[in-house]
């Protein structure tokens, strides 16, 4: 996969952050079926439904061992829905099902 690193990599913390439009979606469980992730609709514990906000935001990575902070390698990794944000900035993205 090509990815567009330099842009994601480029950005300041601030542009990072600002590029979440806080859709929640990356929030729910996701399955791996034989290399290919599949979102769940189970949201994490830590989701306020009704914000799609984070709870724990600040301290998520060391609350839940398995939330991890974004980084332009995670999003090359295709867990985000096609149409995140980020996701967008990577050429060629081939994203998960969204078991829809
Ligand atoms: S899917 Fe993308 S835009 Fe939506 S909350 Fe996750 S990182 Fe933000
Ligand atoms: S800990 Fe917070 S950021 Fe991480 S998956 Fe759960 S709700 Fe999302």
């Amino acid at each position: 996969m090509k990815t567009s690193k330099l842009k994601l990599e480029s950005l300041s913390t601030e542009q990072w952050e600002k590029l979440c439009k806080c859709c929640a979606r990356c929030c729910y469980e996701k399955i791996d079926f034989e290399g290919r992730i599949f979102y769940t609709r189970i949201p994490c514990d830590q989701l306020d439904l009704e914000t799609h906000l984070c709870r724990i935001y600040a301290d998520r990575d060391r609350v839940r061992n398995d939330c991890q902070r974004l980084s332009p390698e995670i999003v090359a990794a295709g867990i985000l829905p096609a149409d995140c944000p980020y996701a967008e900035l990577v050429e060629d993205y081939q994203g998960p099902s969204l078991g829809e």
